[in-house]
């Protein structure tokens, strides 16, 4: 079950540079075009790169079924509406303490006494030119890497958090990068202003990261350039009013508008999900256009809603949504996921209507990637047999092709921040020795996806979630019978993992 990765390529119809380049981003060091994959890593590589698949472009079809029933572009319906921002940088500068202090001055905070529930994003007026703004507040959830897989762009702003105690670091110019990539106008927030208080020592700071942010292509208007910069306090509140009036004066630049109008199909997108004992199937959903009321058909996904209620960040009723306005939806017939989008259907019927052609369409979908896998799986065989033919007397790799060497267990690692799941990752890898090791097939940010979990069940990994909060319950209860772990202590995972590979040894008599 060995294929190289120059005929891998050739059978997926892709270049082998692009092959290399994609599995080196995958995690495999070393490659080259003569690089052996086992079978396992062929199948990962599948799920991963479906699209190499002719059958995969198909896919889109299933995910675009909605697309039929969003209204035409409408420039007279276009009004004003308030930026989406999300708040990122490097891991300890400063974001959690700007998100709390925004969110005690929420709308429904401050109607509440500060009872909110946290449903992805709230909304705050500003303090002096009372304009709304929405931010969204877990945002490295798996609901928004999927948004961004599919070319989703739901923010409009992003504020870059840069310590003036750190300057930019590794997860600073990921969030550049990210910034750049996805086409959002950036603000910087200095955080932490109160540590250095000393005029001249906070000045030279301050330049110093005014000349960290050229260096990558970030330029400052003190320097010429285009980019807001605003040195704050999150503890203090110092500059965060400064902070919200620079958002608002980037936004009218920006002239963000949608429309509003009942008039058009409302769309939107899945922030998060969840079912209520009260309610039942609840889920948050951002609204992108049009403007969303009670008695509402909306689908998303492989189900529909009749909206029953539409609930705010108090979980009060509200009457209608505006478009980046985020409310909590009532009624879905299943729990819908995040990271879908939802589209405004005219009635019941035709909302069934159009998930029953999804899910038909997902069905030949799904039946083509098995029909390209067969040829490939043919084509791998072919492989085997003609290296067979010419290795018959190379021992060169006989070793691994017998399966020896140590035995490998597979762990997938699920994390609420980048940072702990490189960390995880790293010290887990070190485990073993000459006879079992730790093979970490991935590690990424949010709770295991469908993809982490069908990438776990083909390849007979164990899922590791590291401090992701209460699990939704179809991850936990996985019908592939998946492992599904959870910790909020590292050396807790750390035993479990020594625990795993020692079960893993084979007995000795
Ligand atoms: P995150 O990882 O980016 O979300 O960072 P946090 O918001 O959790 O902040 C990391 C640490 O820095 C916490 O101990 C905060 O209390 C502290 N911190 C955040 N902002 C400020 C600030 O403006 N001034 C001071 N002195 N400490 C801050």
């Amino acid at each position: 079950n060995y294929i190289s990765v120059n005929k891998l390529s050739n059978l997926l119809n892709c270049r082998s540079e692009q092959l290399v380049e994609d599995l080196t981003g995958l995690g495999f060091a070393n490659v080259t075009q003569n690089y052996i994959l086992s079978r396992e890593y062929v199948e990962l590589i599948l799920q991963e790169y479906n699209y190499e698949l002719p059958a995969s472009r198909r896919l889109l079809n299933a995910q675009t079924v909605y697309d039929e029933l969003k209204s035409p572009i409408n420039p007279r319906l276009l009004n004003k509406r308030p930026p989406v921002v999300t708040i990122m940088g490097h891991v300890d500068h400063g974001k959690t303490t700007i998100i709390d202090h925004l969110r005690k001055s929420s709308v429904v905070s401050q109607e509440h006494g500060g009872i909110t529930q946290h449903i992805g994003a709230f909304q705050i007026v500003t303090p002096l030119s009372k304009r709304k703004i929405t931010f969204l507040d877990t945002p490295g959830h798996a609901a928004f890497l999927k948004m961004r897989e599919r070319g989703a762009n739901i923010t409009d702003i992003i504020v870059l958090v840069v310590s003036i105690e750190d300057s930019i670091m590794p997860q600073t110019i990921e969030a550049i990068k990210h910034a750049k990539n996805s086409g959002n106008e950036t603000i910087i927030a200095i955080t932490k202003i109160d540590k250095i208080k000393q005029p001249k020592e906070r000045e030279r700071a301050l330049e110093r990261i005014t000349a960290d942010l050229l260096v990558h292509d970030i330029q400052l208007e003190q320097v010429g350039g285009d980019v807001q910069v605003v040195p704050l306090s999150a503890r203090s509140g110092e500059n965060m009013d400064l902070l919200e009036e620079s958002i608002i004066l980037l936004s009218d630049v920006m002239d963000i508008r949608a429309e509003d109008s009942i008039k058009i199909a409302a769309e939107g997108w899945v922030l998060e999900s969840q079912v209520k004992k009260s309610v039942g199937n609840v889920a948050t959903v951002l609204l992108k256009k049009g403007c969303l009321q009670k008695g509402n058909i909306l689908v998303c996904g492989n189900t529909y809603c009749k909206v029953r209620n539409l609930l705010d960040g108090a979980g009060r009723p509200v009457t209608k949504a505006m478009p980046s306005d985020a409310v909590e939806v009532l009624g879905w017939r299943e729990v819908p996921e995040a990271g879908d989008q939802v589209v405004q259907a005219k009635n019941e019927a035709q909302a069934k209507k159009y998930n029953a052609k999804r899910v038909a369409l997902l069905q030949v979908e799904e039946q083509a990637v098995n029909v390209e896998r067969l040829n490939l799986e043919r084509g791998i065989k072919k492989e085997e047999e003609e290296a067979q033919d010419k290795d018959v007397n190379s021992e060169a790799n006989s070793d691994s092709k017998l399966g020896i060497g140590p035995k490998k267990v597979n762990f997938i690692v699920k994390a609420d921040v980048s940072g702990s799941a490189e960390a995880i990752k790293e010290s887990i890898a070190a485990l073993g020795n000459g006879e079992v090791v730790c093979n970490v097939i991935s590690s990424s940010v949010g709770f295991p996806a469908e993809s982490d979990l069908k990438m776990a069940q083909i390849t007979d990994s164990k899922v590791l979630c590291f401090n992701l909060g209460s699990m939704p319950s179809e991850v936990i209860n996985n019908r592939k019978g998946v492992d599904v772990r959870q910790y909020n202590v590292i050396y807790k995972l750390i035993e479990d993992v020594i625990q795993i590979l020692t079960d893993n040894l084979e007995p000795v008599y």
